[in-house]
């Protein structure tokens, strides 16, 4: 199981760990794995830079204000839509943002922001495109 480990701070030399899952050995990685673990490296690198305690202060605890519910789409990335950080939103994401009463996974998102978490806002956020939407509507039509 692929795990991008965040937890090593300053030690970026092996702040990945595991074995991705698509993957037979180190070999056979394709590139975009390649390259997510090396943006990762960067990425914890260029934090610790920015502040030496980024991760302990994350490591805190969360407190956010925000329950967003959006669509699993790769195009649509709540943080950065948002202009938020990391901590701000508590996030769940599933195709088409559905909230259905027999899903046990938005069932817990959502008690946990609300009961534990505390949320103050609950965003569903749709868009433009959706393929789940888009194919819904077209096998209607036919
Ligand atoms: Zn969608």
């Amino acid at each position: 199981m692929t795990s991008l480990n965040n937890a090593n701070e300053g030690d970026t030399s092996d702040s990945l760990g595991g074995d991705c899952i698509s993957c037979a050995s180190d070999d056979s990685r394709d590139s975009i794995i390649d390259r997510i673990f090396d943006n990762n490296r960067k990425w914890v690198r260029d934090q610790v830079m920015l502040d030496r305690n980024y991760f302990d202060d994350l490591s805190n605890g969360q407190t956010p204000e925000i329950l967003y519910i959006g669509c699993s789409d790769s195009r649509v990335t709540a943080e950065q839509i948002m202009g938020l950080k990391p901590g701000d939103a508590f996030i769940h994401r599933n195709i088409a943002n559905m909230v259905l009463s027999l899903d046990l996974s938005s069932g817990c998102a959502i008690t946990y922001a609300v009961k534990y978490l505390k949320v103050k806002h609950v965003v569903v956020c749709g868009h433009y495109n959706c393929g789940k939407l888009l194919k819904y509507e077209t096998s209607n039509i036919s």
